[in-house]
């Protein structure tokens, strides 16, 4: 069970101290208080855990401060959408940007930071588009302990402060260990919090729970979560919650694509098909990352790129954000050339994503008529 506390209810308030002290009392009932200080309100969730089953709804929102209780499963306790009318939110804001299961915003950017000059030009064609997001990979988790690793802490100050220059609110950046945390706070620190960042766990350490619990105990990142590649999708969604029951409820989960190994045209077998099972079994807006999954540049007889086709499935289905590849001179990145678009690409990319958000969005309104009538 939930309690969620009448907005701006401090703990040293005599009402919360009330509540805590009758909470106290109940026998086998356990309770974790969850705090998140908003724009404009303190929120406070109380989380019971234990022998809830005894404990009448009504008699719980009567209590001091208490403005609604709600029953939650175990499943997913934090992230989850425990039914129609859970009244926690869908989205948050971070850095000026909104993530929510109501919009979408777009993340295009270089797979691995390779020199300043190719940033500078990836976040200028951003800018021109205006874009406020971006993805740039410092640390680089490879299948070949001989390929590029990733430029790490090196490259964190020129991309943060070009970043600032060109005006991105939030940089998607994968991390594979904790200090590379401490990295970036430091680096962002030494520009002036130029920008923000979205910490991005990848497919490979999405069950590397010790990283999940570090990375769930801060609050200032959000954190994108991928799903892991050979795992069900229910073990990818309680990974998520290992974020969020350390304290952190700003995730964002990202779809890429499963491992099949079955011959299969793309890199992964594309799964965007679940966007709209995440968005209804939590809370969470969702990512797709047409670039990991699709895994090539190629098009159909009809010139589209299979990855903007992915991209336009994901989108019309109701995906919140889109992690994509593009790279100034594809030839020599150093990382997923073969899957990188070009900046050319861009205003034509992000047309066609319009026309798809568009189409999800007549398709909502559809659904709404016929329900009305
Ligand atoms: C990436 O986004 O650069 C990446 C490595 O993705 P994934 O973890 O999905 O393979
Ligand atoms: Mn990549």
């Amino acid at each position: 069970m939930i309690l969620i506390l009448t907005p701006n209810t401090p703990s040293d308030s005599p009402i919360y101290q009330q509540l805590m002290g009758y909470l106290d009392k109940l026998p086998n009932i356990q309770y974790r208080v969850h705090q998140e200080q908003g724009a404009e309100q303190l929120l406070t969730e109380v989380y019971l855990i234990g022998s809830t089953a005894a404990l009448s709804l009504d008699y719980m929102t009567s209590l001091p401060g208490v403005e609604r209780a709600v029953r939650v499963s175990e499943e997913y306790r934090v992230l989850g959408r425990h039914h129609a009318s859970d009244p926690r939110p869908s989205h948050f804001d971070y850095n000026g940007v909104r993530f929510g299961q109501d919009n979408l915003n777009i993340f295009a950017g270089l797979c691995a930071v390779d020199n300043p000059e190719h940033v500078e030009q990836m976040l200028k064609a951003l800018r021109d588009n205006g874009q406020v997001c971006t993805r740039m990979g410092a640390y680089k988790p490879r299948t070949n302990p001989y390929a590029f690793q990733g430029h790490g802490k090196n490259c964190l100050p020129y991309v943060f402060e070009l970043a600032g220059k060109y005006g991105i609110k939030v940089i998607a950046m994968e991390i594979t260990h904790e200090s590379h945390m401490d990295e970036i706070f430091e680096a962002l620190h030494q520009t002036g919090d130029a920008t923000g960042v979205m910490l991005q766990i990848g497919t490979r350490n999405t069950q590397n729970f010790e990283l999940l619990k570090i990375v769930g105990r801060q609050q200032r990142f959000p954190v994108l979560l991928k799903r892991g590649f050979g795992i069900t999708l229910d073990e990818s969604l309680n990974a998520a919650e290992y974020l969020a029951s350390e304290g952190n409820r700003k995730v964002v989960f990202g779809l890429r694509g499963m491992k099949t190994n079955m011959g299969d045209p793309h890199r992964n077998m594309v799964d965007f098909a679940h966007v709209p099972v995440v968005k209804r079994l939590t809370r969470m807006p969702v990512c797709i990352d047409p670039s990991h999954s699709v895994g090539t540049r190629a098009a159909g007889a009809d010139g589209i790129t299979d990855i903007s086709q992915v991209v336009a499935q994901g989108v019309i289905a109701g995906a919140n954000m889109i992690l994509v590849d593009f790279h100034p001179d594809p030839a020599t990145a150093l990382v997923d050339g073969p899957q990188a678009l070009t900046l050319p690409e861009l205003p034509y990319f992000l047309e066609d994503v319009a026309i798809a958000r568009e189409a999800y969005e007549k398709r909502v309104a559809l659904r709404q008529k016929y329900a009305d009538a």
